[in-house]
């Protein structure tokens, strides 16, 4: 499975969890087939993209009988690491870290937030949604085996944090500040901006308007 996963295109990979999630779901329903044109509907891709990607998964849907749920999950299983669990570290227990640890992740996919840190000592030895916080201090001594973090610290912190991160061994980081991160290159960032992605709904709204249905 990991040598065909090289194969996969970037722009198919990140969709494969949008479709474990609905495919996930029919199979909690009983369904043993479903249609590109039904995945379609509901994942919001068109059906000649959803056929070409599923293509790369070798799912070989037929005309009139669809895909094979059965076969479909336990792929995405494999290929999302659905059988492994990912441990999480969380940086910045405010407002919106917060909202995070009370947030069950393990609803859709395996990862899970295993531990907090804050530089406020009144945070500090609490537990919030279940999570214990630890002083930043702490991090070096307390991150063993934590590939991925999720960054919701101010901004003036996150380069000075992401470095201590990538240090004691993360390889993915989930950037929530505005800041705009260094790491290097075997670090992968993705960045969530909410303000900016909230100001660009509201542009398009204005700017860009859908057509009325007929
Ligand atoms: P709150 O209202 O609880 O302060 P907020 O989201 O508005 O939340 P921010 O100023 O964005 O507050 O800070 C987010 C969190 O990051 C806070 O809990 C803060 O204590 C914590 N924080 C600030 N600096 C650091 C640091 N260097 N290391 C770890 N946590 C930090």
């Amino acid at each position: 499975m990991s040598t065909d996963q090289h194969k996969i295109p970037q722009a198919t990979a990140k969709r494969l969890p949008l479709y474990y999630r609905f495919i996930n779901n029919l199979h909690h329903q009983g369904k043993l087939r479903v249609s590109s044109k039904e995945l379609s509907e509901a994942v919001k891709v068109d059906s000649a993209t959803i056929r070409r990607d599923f293509s790369y998964f070798g799912a070989l849907g037929k005309k009139g009988y669809g895909y094979n749920v059965e076969y479909l999950l336990s792929f995405f299983r494999k290929t999302l690491d659905q059988d492994e669990l990912t441990k999480v570290a969380l940086i910045g227990v405010g407002n919106l870290g917060t909202a995070f640890l009370h947030y069950n992740f393990m609803k859709n996919n395996n990862t899970k937030i295993e531990m907090a840190f804050d530089a406020d000592k009144g945070k500090v030895g609490e537990e919030v949604g279940g999570v214990s916080v630890y002083h930043i201090d702490q991090l070096e001594d307390m991150l063993k085996n934590t590939d991925v973090a999720i960054l919701t610290v101010p901004s003036s912190e996150a380069q000075n944090i992401t470095e201590r991160l990538v240090e004691a061994g993360v390889s993915g980081i989930l950037n929530f500040t505005p800041a705009r991160i260094t790491v290097p290159d075997h670090v992968r960032v993705h960045h969530i901006d909410l303000s900016v992605e909230l100001q660009s709904l509201v542009y398009f709204l204005k700017h860009y308007p859908l057509d009325e249905e007929e």
